[in-house]
């Protein structure tokens, strides 16, 4: 499965999404590809894929990837990836991306599941994008009014989290995921059973009938 998590940029979604990648077992992280530079705290490879706007261009012309957008100023790209073969072991994937590549992953992957996390307000959002100390004035407001855009999309999403309390967004992202692989695992689950009891006790039992499919005497 696809877990696709959108969100204004201050709204303190990559905390949520290390906490659940650290807190629920067979997630992966897929890192995007960008032409922005690392910012002070980030790692190459870790974070982003950070790449000049030259190669981007040539893995575009690739069709390296799955979905890219020009967000901000900037490119950014999520790599093709397996995801039957990351099924196949058990492990699913998170995608942090915003509402243009939320789209066409939707579109691309069956099994996507969209979370888009809203800020408890603009001001929050404010205070949050100028606490951080990483804009200057001008993009600041421009973060803002992306922003304001950004949430027009949200009622396209299957969830929406309201970030208001960190642990109480973590707990509500976490069931999201875990009820949807539930929801997932299901026929699995149910065929399984279905074949172990009928080994067990052979197939009409239980059913009123004997072995052979008539009513028992
Ligand atoms: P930032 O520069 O603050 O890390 O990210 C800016 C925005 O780009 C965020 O909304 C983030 O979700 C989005 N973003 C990051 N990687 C990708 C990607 O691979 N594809 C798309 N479409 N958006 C991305």
């Amino acid at each position: 499965m696809v877990f696709v998590i959108s969100a204004p940029s201050g709204t303190g979604k990559t905390t949520l999404v290390k906490r659940v990648l650290e807190e629920l077992p067979n997630l992966q992280f897929s890192v995007s590809y960008t032409t922005r530079l690392p910012r002070s705290n980030e790692h190459d490879g870790e974070d982003y894929h950070f790449v000049s706007p030259v190669v981007f261009q040539k893995m575009v012309e690739r069709g390296d990837f799955l979905e890219w957008a020009e967000v901000l100023g900037n490119r950014y790209g999520t790599a093709k990836v397996d995801v039957n073969s990351l099924a196949s072991r058990g492990v699913d994937l998170i995608l942090d991306i915003d509402t243009q590549g939320a789209k066409k992953v939707k579109v691309k992957v069956d099994q996507a599941v969209l979370i888009y996390i809203l800020p408890p307000s603009m001001k929050v959002l404010r205070d949050r994008i100028v606490n951080r100390g990483l804009d200057s004035l001008e993009m600041i407001e421009f973060r803002l009014s992306s922003a304001r855009k950004d949430i027009e999309e949200a009622h396209r999403y299957q969830y929406v989290i309201l970030n208001e309390e960190v642990e109480n967004a973590v707990e509500k992202l976490k069931a999201i995921i875990v009820a949807e692989r539930c929801r997932r695992d299901k026929d699995f689950i149910l065929e399984e059973k279905q074949r172990i009891w009928e080994e067990n006790h052979g197939k009409n039992y239980g059913r009123g009938l004997s072995e052979d499919g008539r009513e028992p005497v």
